[in-house]
């Protein structure tokens, strides 16, 4: 069998709660969002939800993936609140929260006026609304002249309040990230004083729950840690105490004997500079490898010794090549290869290939595809 594998552990997952959990404000106490929008960062929402069933709820950006998202807690018998993190699309969709009781974001007027002309029984988890505020981000929310119309509307309906706002750049040290919290702060003690003191607040994703202690509030929402990448421009998953979450698996399945000048892969781009023994492993951008990577590490394992070397040539949708030039003649067909796994184990981290492709883990993660194996390990 082709070996392309993703393996995929519960207890890094339940490991990097852990550490949310260990960074929480003692003062603010927050409860805790884990997003997995985007199944479950390109995991697989089913191999994810066991090693995150300690979060206080859910966060998903579609109505797809909460009932998606819904049909893997009751497999697994969680109970949690699950967050339309984007809201409805569609008064169809409203009536679909309200029927399956999921919470969501209402980001703009229609969303406003669905939740105002269609309330939830009472009780119903439905009945919390994520009010999102624009605090300079730009995408999504309602501006500052309007919330406190909204919010007192949706008060005077019956629902609980979350006031809801995202970070532009909080991955960075800069200015903006204080004007944020600032404005947040401001607009939510506004509201509390004039509409009602339990209106809650929500503001910090991964990068701010490191960042900004101060700005816990009474929801974070963690998406990026949980996955063991890192959400620090300056600081890497491993020096934030995260735990690998996926390990990356192919294996050598041809091996071949260049001579000086020979090349390999599309376009040629590398060309044998020395007679070279060359491998060619079962994984390519097919699988969620990025094509635009070149010479990244890869680890080779032979028994239970490990050899780093370099990708060659062009990474293919199957395939791609590594140079065995200067490694042990005992490699041979079938030599499993790390292309991202445990950086405390010396293999490059998903944060590193990302690096290599001019982006963020995120993404690199997200883009896997579903060709290889996924396989949940404890
Ligand atoms: C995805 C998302 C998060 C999580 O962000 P991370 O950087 O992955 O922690 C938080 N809030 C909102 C609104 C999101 O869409």
């Amino acid at each position: 069998m082709r070996y392309a594998q993703f393996t995929i552990s519960k207890n890094a997952l339940a490991h990097n709660l852990g550490v949310i959990h260990a960074n929480l404000s003692p003062i603010a106490k927050p409860k805790v969002l884990a997003m997995v929008k985007a199944d479950g960062y390109g995991h697989g929402i089913m191999n994810v939800i066991e090693g995150l069933a300690a979060a206080d709820g859910f966060g998903v950006a579609c109505m797809a993936e909460a009932l998606a998202l819904k049909d893997a807690c009751d497999r697994y018998d969680i109970i949690k609140p699950i967050v339309l993190i984007e809201g409805v699309f569609s008064e169809a969709e409203w009536q679909l929260a309200l029927s399956h009781h999921f919470m969501a974001v209402v980001h703009n007027a229609t969303q406003l006026n669905f939740a105002l002309d269609a309330a939830p029984q009472s009780g119903s988890p439905t009945c919390t609304i994520w009010l999102k505020y624009n605090t300079g981000m730009n995408r999504l929310g309602f501006q500052a002249a309007d919330i406190p119309k909204a919010a007192q509307q949706l008060h005077d309906k019956g629902y609980q309040l979350i006031l809801t706002s995202h970070f532009a750049c909080a991955d960075e040290n800069v200015i903006m990230n204080d004007q944020q919290i600032t404005r947040f702060n401001t607009m939510l003690a506004k509201l509390q004083q004039t509409i009602c003191l339990s209106i809650q607040g929500s503001l910090c994703n991964s990068a701010g729950i490191f960042r900004f202690p101060h700005a816990h509030h009474h929801w974070v929402r963690t998406g990026i840690a949980l996955y063991g990448s890192t959400p620090l421009a300056d600081s890497t998953a491993q020096a934030l105490g995260l735990k690998t979450v996926m390990t990356f698996e192919a294996a050598i399945m041809a091996i071949h004997h260049l001579q000086i000048g020979e090349s390999v892969s599309y376009g040629a781009i590398w060309t044998a500079q020395k007679p070279s023994r060359i491998g060619i492993i079962s994984a390519g951008y097919g699988d969620g490898y990025p094509r635009v990577v070149t010479n990244a590490t890869v680890v080779i394992h032979h028994g239970n010794k490990q050899y780093r070397t370099a990708l060659i040539g062009r990474v293919a949708m199957d395939m791609m090549a590594i140079d065995l030039s200067d490694l042990s003649d005992e490699i041979n067909v079938g030599a499993k290869v790390t292309l991202w796994g445990d950086a405390s184990d010396k293999l490059p981290s998903v944060d590193d290939v990302a690096l290599s492709a001019g982006t963020i883990g995120y993404e690199v993660l997200c883009r896997t595809t579903h060709r290889p194996t996924r396989i949940l390990t404890p």
